[in-house]
């Protein structure tokens, strides 16, 4: 039987209504400033997406689109400035920085209460001791995807094709904090496809269109592909042939409209709560 599909979209809609209900209440709005440095399309549209989000959710909304050949002390001026600002709550700095700028320091600089990505040393630290209020979003959005399906880690074998810091490491984090018995996967693993056949949870973040092929998932599995990648014909792809999958899996999430939208709607949450934690009302 083909595999029930995890429909992030319909889930994301009902988060982002829930935060605009909770925010229409409030007489101080959550804020949100978006940085990005450079000119990729990709993160262009990215930074137009969090702006209509924002505006769905009636959170106030600033971009700071700066030049590709910004200095560090540019950089580090804007952060400052939005870490002193009171109308925003979250600071969300598009990453990778063009090669001239530390990524380090600037995640470094922004104020670990406005890290709504929780990409800070200090928050990442905080999810690894399960005390954060700040979730990472990708995968706090994966999270609420198994919970939306009621499939529960507890006492599954949860594998996670991935170790960035911004993904994988977390993700794995949150999996093990709900009681799954995880395992990473990365380049160096020799056997992936024997590690991914052994999963009843499989998260795919490689950023590797085709890499989990139908046999590598097992009977049954819940399929979660972070994926986004171009599938060479103008679309968007995960790593997971879905084709085969989705019909050996119990769950699946689409590329476009499974994790993506989800993400964008815990980033809505984050801002939120970070507003209510600066004792806005
Ligand atoms: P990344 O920093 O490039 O990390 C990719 C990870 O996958 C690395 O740990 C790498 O292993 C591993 N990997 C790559 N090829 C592999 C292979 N053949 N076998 C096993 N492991 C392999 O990427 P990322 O930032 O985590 O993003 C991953 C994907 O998720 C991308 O497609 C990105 O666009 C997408 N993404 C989606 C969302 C969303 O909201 N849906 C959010 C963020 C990212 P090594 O460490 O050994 O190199």
């Amino acid at each position: 039987m083909a595999a029930v599909v995890m429909d992030g979209k319909a889930l994301a809609a009902r988060m982002k209504e829930e935060v605009r209900l909770r925010v229409e209440r409030m007489e101080r709005k959550p804020g949100l400033a978006v940085v990005l440095v450079g000119e990729d399309p990709a993160a262009l549209s990215y930074e137009a997406g969090k702006g209509r989000d924002c505006r769905q959710c009636g959170i106030y909304y600033d971009t700071f689109r700066l030049p590709g050949d910004t200095t560090r002390g540019e950089l580090l001026d804007v952060i400052q400035l939005l870490n002193g600002r009171e109308d925003i709550d979250g600071i969300l700095l598009l990453l990778p920085l063009p090669g001239h700028l530390s990524q380090r320091e600037a995640v470094l600089a922004i104020r670990p209460d406005k890290d709504v990505d929780c990409v800070h040393p200090a928050n990442m630290g905080k999810l690894m001791m399960g005390t954060g209020s700040l979730r990472p979003c990708t995968p706090a959005g994966v999270m609420r995807l198994l919970e939306e399906y009621r499939i529960d880690p507890a006492g599954k074998r949860c594998v996670v094709v991935g170790r960035s810091n911004i993904v994988g490491k977390p993700q794995a984090m949150l999996l093990l904090q709900k009681h799954g018995t995880v395992t990473v996967c990365h380049t160096r693993t020799p056997d992936l496809g024997e590690e991914c056949r052994r999963a009843d949870i499989l998260v795919c973040a490689a950023g590797r269109p085709g890499l989990i092929t139908g046999d590598m998932v097992k009977e049954g599995a819940a399929v979660i592909d972070v994926s986004i990648n171009q599938d060479g014909h103008g679309g968007l792809c995960g790593d997971v042939d879905y084709a085969a999958a989705v019909e050996k899996a119990a769950y699946i999430t689409p590329v476009p409209g499974g994790v993506g939208p989800v993400t964008r709607s815990i980033l809505m949450e984050n801002t939120l709560s970070a507003a209510l934690r600066h004792g806005k009302k």
